[in-house]
């Protein structure tokens, strides 16, 4: 590999909007480290399409709700590339449930995958980050972090965490040289929001359409470059007008 290129790491992109935004960077020219929680045909699949933009990728297996796991995947990323560039804390479970119903087990899984995971991964990042002279950190957010929904407590919960993290990683890394931001998602047609949900959504939706996955992708790919240099502890909403307030859902007002 040569030495003056990228590296990325974007977890959860072994599908979904994680995919697309591994393969735009790569269309970027970083190298990306392509991440599933198993060796899924899925994970195969979207690693073989970002090589093809980016050969010296990788991919790599690790389950964010452990601990080890998280840091055997950083091995590999040390000992795969001298530094990391980027980090895109894309991946994410939710598993609902009401309030009265969630099992203890399911709320410590999507508060760790979720929120604590990207705690651990900028952790691990920032040295390698410092190794480069500096970084960018992208952490994939939701509407649902500020706008509760129903059975998606301990979703939502993560989300406002993560919002909070976002502040505090740009607040303490800015002196490293890197750079922390979050990208406010709506509905984006992926399968966390499969069509029959888009439908539910899309009254409520003042851009009249559901958004595309690419959509995300190009946003992270600008807050990776240096034209984002001096921007940090921003949130941007990418959700066609959803969290506009009252009048939102509400065309004849
Ligand atoms: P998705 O299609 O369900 O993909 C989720 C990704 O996370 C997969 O790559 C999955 O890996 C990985 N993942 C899940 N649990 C994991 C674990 N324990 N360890 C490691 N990786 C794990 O989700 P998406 O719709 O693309 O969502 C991507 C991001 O956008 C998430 O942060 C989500 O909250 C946010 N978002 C999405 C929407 C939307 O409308 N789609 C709306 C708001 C926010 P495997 O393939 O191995 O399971």
């Amino acid at each position: 590999m040569n030495e003056k290129q990228k590296v990325v790491l974007v977890t959860g992109s072994s599908r979904g909007i994680g995919r697309g935004i591994a393969l735009e960077m790569a269309r970027q020219g970083y190298a990306v480290v392509v991440h599933g929680s198993a060796d899924s045909a899925h994970l195969f699949s979207a690693y073989e399409e970002v090589a093809q933009l980016s050969p010296a990728s990788i991919r790599v297996v690790a389950d964010l709700f452990v601990s080890s796991s998280i840091r055997d995947m950083f091995d590999v990323v040390r000992s795969a590339f001298c530094g990391l560039d980027a980090l895109v804390n894309n991946a994410a479970v939710q598993n609902p449930g009401s309030i009265t119903e969630i099992k203890e087990s399911d709320w410590d899984r999507v508060l760790s995958v979720n929120l604590k995971a990207p705690f651990l991964c900028a952790q691990q990042a920032v040295p390698l980050m410092q190794s480069r002279g500096g970084g960018k950190i992208v952490n994939i957010s939701s509407v649902h972090a500020t706008d509760p929904r129903r059975n998606y407590a301990h979703y939502s919960c993560a989300k406002a965490g993560l919002e909070m993290l976002t502040k505090c990683m740009a607040l303490e890394l800015a002196p490293y040289g890197i750079q922390a931001n979050s990208i406010v998602v709506g509905a984006i047609g992926t399968e966390l929001t499969p069509p029959e949900r888009q439908a539910i959504v899309l009254p409520a939706v003042p851009a009249q359409r559901i958004g595309a996955i690419e959509e995300i992708a190009r946003l992270v790919t600008f807050l990776c470059s240096h034209s984002c240099d001096y921007m940090t502890g921003a949130s941007i909403a990418v959700d066609g007008g959803l969290t506009l307030g009252f009048c939102a859902s509400r065309p004849e007002l």
